[in-house]
């Protein structure tokens, strides 16, 4: 995983340059974090309630009810992204664990688990790789995609790079210190 500027993210570069500027993440990207916090995103729970067409089982991996919730933290494909990337970062202890159940809970703890050096890295990459399980999540649902644990990975590697070119040095840091070069 490298993250090193490529060509083809200078035209993204100017659409996500201001609010990079404000922190480490795009504000769509910290707004659905707040909605999965708050358990305001638009997953089959909420749907059922509505009365509105939903997904009947969780659609990443056929087993469980769709939660905001299950979908970022208690899901095994979920879990599976995170320990790819924890793993690839040299943190494989702040993985979720199966018994993991709120997101917020998983996040606070990890941030307060590593040196504090990197938990503003951490925080970017928590909201990052969280916005893309729900973008596979959607394309999954939408679009019929079949759940692809290193889609995910590689949507998240091509996202990373270029909030990291939009000035999200944490993340960038992070990244770079603990990435192998070239793999
Ligand atoms: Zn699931």
């Amino acid at each position: 995983m490298v993250f090193i500027p490529a060509s083809r993210h200078i035209m993204r570069f100017s659409l996500v340059l201001l609010p990079l500027a404000l922190g480490g993440a795009p504000l769509r990207c910290k707004f659905f974090a707040w909605l999965a916090i708050k358990n305001r995103v638009c997953t089959a729970d909420r749907l059922a309630k509505r009365g509105l067409p939903h997904p009947a089982v969780c659609p990443l991996c056929d087993q469980a009810e769709e939660t905001i919730q299950h979908v970022l933290v208690s899901c095994v494909f979920a879990r599976q992204v995170w320990t790819l990337i924890f793993h690839d970062l040299g943190l494989p202890s702040i993985v979720p664990q199966p018994g993991c159940t709120r997101f917020s809970n998983w996040w606070g703890q990890s941030i307060k688990s590593v040196e504090k050096a990197i938990r503003k890295g951490l925080n970017s990459l928590v909201i990052l790789v969280a916005w893309e399980i729900w973008k596979h999540r959607n394309a999954c649902v939408f679009e019929g995609v079949v759940p692809c644990v290193q889609q995910v990975r590689q949507a998240m590697v091509e996202e990373g790079t270029v909030w990291c070119l939009a000035g999200a040095l944490a993340l960038h840091d992070l990244l770079l210190w603990r990435l192998p070069v070239g793999s």
